[in-house]
């Protein structure tokens, strides 16, 4: 029984099984799992298998396609809601056409370390974005689509060049406007061997609605929270986002629901979870102190944070006066210490040892 259960039903399982204890007994076998802290959770990696693979053995992936391209026909896969034909060439906010443009697929190794792991995240780099902000680190892909457009086959074709590298997952960054593009790739992937999980790495600014067909499909789930007010969305967008700060906490919100915390493998490689990142900007633009708070208060203390260091003039930021610096030795920390303060029990390792060397500087 054991052996055809999928990572999604075994991880259910050992929450309902191990209430208060901490073993799961299955097939004549013993695995040790926490109800405490999902980050100590362990799989037996036989067990694994990518959501995915699920649902194409329940048959539901050709119409879960289907019905994700469908919403090209008029275009409202993100917030924007532009209503523009994007089977039929025309370009809605995000100036992506109806094919993925690709900048660049490779093994990353500067992710989170449960995405890097020791082989690396696969990560496919996708041009264009749907929410545009004047201090964008990767505006040359972001804002001016450098990239090839592709088909769906070829981007599945990446995906497989990926995991015959040895990475460790398929990390889709800045996703949402290519979801359609993505959803049947994996599908063609899958049907030629892929088997390692979705990582969706997201800027946030999504629809819940979407981020619901995803169910089934993504295992990871990387978005960050860039803001908690709305005004500073308003201000740092090129075209406004007023509303991205309770857009990205629904979504955020959707994904923790539909996957719960980080669960890792034997080697502490995520297989499934929510990580959520926040760069801190200078003069408290990014809202960290809010944001910790809320993810204590709306997820759980022990998510996945990443509080970010390396925010960077870029783009457009020098035109705005208050993040036309870097960030302090002094902003960092108190951005450590209010996550700390907030209970959060699982910051990323990198983070911590940032802290300390930012500590240094300011004591
Ligand atoms: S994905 Fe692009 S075209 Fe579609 S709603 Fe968003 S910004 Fe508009």
């Amino acid at each position: 029984m054991l052996m055809n259960m999928t990572r999604k039903k075994f991880i259910k399982n050992c929450c309902l099984y191990c209430g208060a204890g901490v073993f799961y007994l299955a097939g004549g076998s013993l695995f040790l799992s926490s109800c405490s802290s999902r980050e100590e959770a362990v799989e037996e990696p036989d067990l694994w298998r990518p959501a995915y693979a699920a649902l194409a053995a329940e048959g539901k992936f050709d119409d879960r396609v289907e019905q994700i391209y469908d919403i090209f026909n008029k275009c409202e896969l993100c917030p924007r809601s532009c209503g523009v034909n994007r089977n039929t060439g025309e370009e809605g906010f995000c100036r992506a056409p109806g094919q993925a443009v690709v900048y660049s697929h490779q093994p990353h190794f500067g992710e989170e370390l449960p995405l890097t792991g020791s082989r690396g995240s696969g990560t496919i780099f996708f041009s264009n974005c749907n929410l545009r902000c004047v201090f964008c680190q990767n505006y040359p892909i972001a804002h001016e689509g450098w990239g090839r457009e592709i088909s769906d086959r070829e981007l599945a074709e990446m995906m497989l060049d990926l995991q015959q590298k040895g990475c460790h997952n398929i990390n889709l960054v800045t996703p949402t406007h290519v979801l359609p593009n993505i959803v049947n790739a994996t599908r063609i992937a899958h049907q030629n061997g892929l088997t390692l999980p979705l990582c969706y790495n997201t800027s946030g600014y999504e629809r819940t609605e979407v981020v619901g067909l995803l169910d089934g499909i993504v295992d990871i789930y990387l978005p960050d929270l860039k803001f908690m007010d709305g005004a500073e969305a308003e201000r740092y967008n090129l075209a406004e986002a007023y509303d991205y700060p309770q857009k990205a906490q629904e979504s955020i919100t959707k994904m923790h629901r539909l996957v719960g915390d980080i669960v890792k493998d034997e080697n502490g490689v995520a297989l499934s979870g929510l990580m959520v990142r926040n760069l801190v900007m200078p003069n408290r633009v990014a809202g960290t102190e809010e944001f910790v708070r809320w993810v204590a208060e709306n997820l759980s203390k022990d998510t996945y944070v990443n509080i970010m260091s390396q925010y960077r003039v870029e783009f457009k930021a020098f035109e705005y006066e208050e993040i036309a610096r870097a960030i302090t030795s002094e902003e960092f920390v108190e951005a450590m210490e209010w996550a700390k303060e907030a209970g959060l029990t699982n910051l990323d390792k990198r983070s911590l040892a940032q802290l300390d060397i930012h500590r240094r500087n300011v004591d």
